[in-house]
């Protein structure tokens, strides 16, 4: 593995002060504040001397140029698309509500699980993304929120959080520990990398767990999440038993909600044997359409249908609202959209297997 080059949010305190040997202690105090607490670049911390203002941006780059913002519900979600410096693009998704606000953050640039209804999936990988390029994500959403804090952060954007455990807990920790964040305001989602779930089981912060389970048996799931050939539901449930066991935090399984294929009574009635004994939440997601997925979401009085098959079935279900559909920000829409396309350098489409690709 290559070294991570020094950037603004990659370096650690220690770090920080190795690099400034020459400066009294109370600098890197500063500047830490500085980047975690007031969201400043170091050209904005003018309380600096000018010179080590320099000498900072030329040591540590930022990790994120912005690329696009744009902008629905009149402000309330905006969707980033970030360059990174060697090209690569990500997005990631601001989400005010009355009650809080969320960044969805990208773990990878793209996506090697392949799940079929997710345009990320459909695009392909390109690279795992560092924990500075995912802390630095929350802070430019931070200094976008236009006074509102930013109190919950969602591991959901593009990429599988557990297939990249390091940076993603090291991002972890560091939203936690540096910018504030609660540990059970901060949601792993994953598609089920057992090894993964495991581990973040034995760590000191108790995150909420999020598991896409999108269907409750074994062939069907081989064909929507294909991770699921090698880590079947028998043994995610168990991993997720062992999350449970260790963190007492209620996990929730979220379930795309896809017409004729997993919204049918049979599957509402072995989710809800999945479930119950795991005491599980049920995130039910209305199907955002991807190009490369010609199949239909369920409709809104078949959401609620199955939602109610649940809710008699003893499941706690909801339906998840979605946002940002309009600028191709809802879950499982990243990277797909005209300007994406044209003005990131990444290799779409290019993924193995038939697919049904846009105009
Ligand atoms: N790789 C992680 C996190 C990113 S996806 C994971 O899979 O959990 C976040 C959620 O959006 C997952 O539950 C995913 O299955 C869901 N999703 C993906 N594509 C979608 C789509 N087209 N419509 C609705 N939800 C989708």
């Amino acid at each position: 593995m290559t070294a991570e080059a020094d950037s603004l949010y990659s370096v650690d305190r220690p770090r920080l002060t190795a690099l400034l040997p020459d400066e009294p202690r109370y600098r890197v105090e500063q500047i830490w504040r500085g980047l975690y607490v007031e969201h400043r670049t170091p050209a904005e911390m003018t309380n600096l001397p000018l010179a080590l203002r320099e000498r900072l941006e030329a040591a540590l780059p930022a990790e994120l140029a912005l690329a696009r913002d744009s902008v629905s519900e009149g402000g309330m979600t905006h969707k980033y698309l970030w360059r990174l410096h060697d090209g690569a693009t990500i997005e990631s998704v601001l989400m005010h509500s009355p009650d809080r606000s969320t960044v969805c953050v990208s773990t990878q640039a793209g996506c090697a699980m392949a799940c079929s209804f997710c345009a990320t999936g459909q695009a392909g990988f390109d690279r795992h993304l560092h924990a500075g390029e995912i802390v630095a994500q929350v802070v430019e959403a931070a200094r976008r929120a236009e006074g509102r804090r930013v109190s919950n952060v969602v591991f959901m954007g593009m990429g599988e959080p557990l297939a990249n455990y390091d940076a993603t807990l090291t991002a972890v920790e560091r939203i936690h520990d540096d910018l504030g964040l609660s540990a059970r305001h901060l949601t792993i989602s994953t598609v089920g990398v057992l090894p993964g779930i495991r581990r973040l089981a034995t760590e000191r912060l108790p995150v909420t767990l999020a598991v896409s389970l999108h269907a409750a048996d074994d062939v069907l799931r081989d064909e929507l999440v294909p991770l699921n050939r090698r880590a079947p539901l028998a043994a995610l449930a168990e991993a997720c038993r062992e999350y449970l066991a260790a963190k007492g935090r209620r996990l929730s399984f979220e379930w795309a909600m896809i017409e004729d294929v997993n919204d049918t009574d049979e599957q509402a009635e072995l989710l809800a044997a999945y479930v119950r004994p795991l005491r599980a939440h049920v995130n039910l997601i209305p199907l955002n359409p991807t190009p490369g997925y010609p199949v239909r979401g369920s409709s809104r009085t078949r959401i609620e249908e199955f939602r109610d098959l649940l809710t008699t079935r003893g499941v706690n279900a909801t339906i998840r609202r979605t946002r940002g559909g309009d600028i191709d920000a809802a879950c499982g829409q990243l990277r797909m959209g005209d300007a994406d396309r044209k003005d990131s350098s990444h290799r779409s489409w290019r993924t193995a297997g038939p697919r049904v690709l846009p105009d």
